[in-house]
């Protein structure tokens, strides 16, 4: 053998290069074979699950975090007044430094604020229009107060028109009150698609961020019950519905979850929401979702980082489930 080391040399590299190609060949198929890959762009230095409930705010902000930290949430979301009207109280009685102080105490954060349902950005009468544009400039200054990131709207009703004459006129608002200096995204919501709402498509969000002059102020809220209720297969394609998320709109945009069950079944277009993973023993009524399902949307990568919230229904005046639903959805149960 020594006296060929010729032969030696050319047998290790042999060996070596079959290894080597084994190795990379391995590599590779196992990175084709991994499921989807998305484009998430990272933000903020938390990694792990923001998970939270909606809240009231009757108490000051810092009312909000103590009831969030009541339920073991890390974020929550308000409506800076009762979400059915415009009737708000100043800045100034919301108790904000010790909400932000109990906050940076508790490790709570990225909370958000919802527009109240009733500003309709596609109102087709002209003084109704204009109130829901001042309104919502007006709320987005009260999101910025707060410190909120993110402000959910509900993008509107076309009523007596069509799609595309409500998803100008809504373009249009957006127009009129978004400045550069505006700080929160305005998150438009996934709607269930009852009566004329627009947004029941991943079509129709694009269609009217199309239209917005500074893209960069827009962003999605997904809500589970909606996308279900509107026809989309979350409980089981999750991942082809955020892979046609991303084709159409962006995964980029995706700021905010809402967490849902649903009464109904995939389709229904009725936007009424359930107890997560609710069975027929709840006085609220069954979910056709699943928690199942709704444990697997909360604990892909795309939830990871980004506030996740529950809006499902009280069981009496006094009785909710979110801290159950929580730690269920954290997998802690
Ligand atoms: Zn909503």
């Amino acid at each position: 053998m020594l006296r060929r080391p010729w032969l030696r040399f050319t047998l290790n590299l042999l060996y070596f290069t079959t290894i080597l190609t084994l190795f990379f060949f391995f590599e590779i198929a196992a990175f084709t074979n991994a499921k989807t890959i998305y484009k998430i762009k990272e933000s903020g230095d938390y990694m792990g699950l923001l998970i939270g409930s909606h809240v009231s705010i009757s108490k000051g902000l810092i009312g909000a975090a103590k009831e969030a930290h009541s339920y073991g949430a890390n974020t929550f979301m308000i409506y800076t007044g009762a979400p059915q009207n415009t009737k708000r109280r100043p800045i100034d009685d919301l108790k904000i430094e010790e909400g932000i102080a109990y906050m940076a105490e508790h490790d709570i954060r990225d909370i958000v604020v919802h527009a109240p349902y009733i500003v309709n950005m596609s109102s087709v009468k002209e003084d109704i229009y204009a109130l829901a544009q001042t309104f919502l400039a007006e709320e987005i200054r009260r999101t910025e107060a707060i410190g909120s990131r993110y402000i959910v709207l509900h993008p509107g009703s076309f009523t007596s028109k069509d799609p595309d004459w409500g998803i100008k006129r809504i373009a249009e608002g957006l127009n009129n009150i978004l400045t550069k200096d505006t700080k929160p995204f305005i998150c438009l919501e996934t709607m269930a698609g009852k009566g004329t709402e627009i947004g029941r498509s991943f079509e129709e969000l694009q269609q009217i961020i199309e239209l917005i002059e500074l893209k960069d102020k827009i962003g999605v809220c997904f809500d589970t019950c909606h996308t279900h209720d509107s026809g989309y297969d979350i409980i089981h394609h999750f991942d082809d519905v955020l892979q046609s998320f991303d084709d159409i709109i962006g995964l980029d945009r995706l700021k905010v979850f809402h967490i849902n069950g649903s009464l109904n079944i995939a389709g229904a277009r009725k936007d009424r929401h359930a107890n997560i993973g609710a069975d027929a023993s709840n006085n609220r009524g069954q979910d056709m979702i699943g928690s199942e399902a709704l444990r697997h949307i909360v604990q892909h990568p795309i939830c990871q980082n980004k506030p996740l919230i529950l809006e499902t229904p009280w069981l009496d005046k006094k009785t909710n489930l979110y801290k159950e639903e929580i730690a269920m959805l954290r997998g802690e149960v």
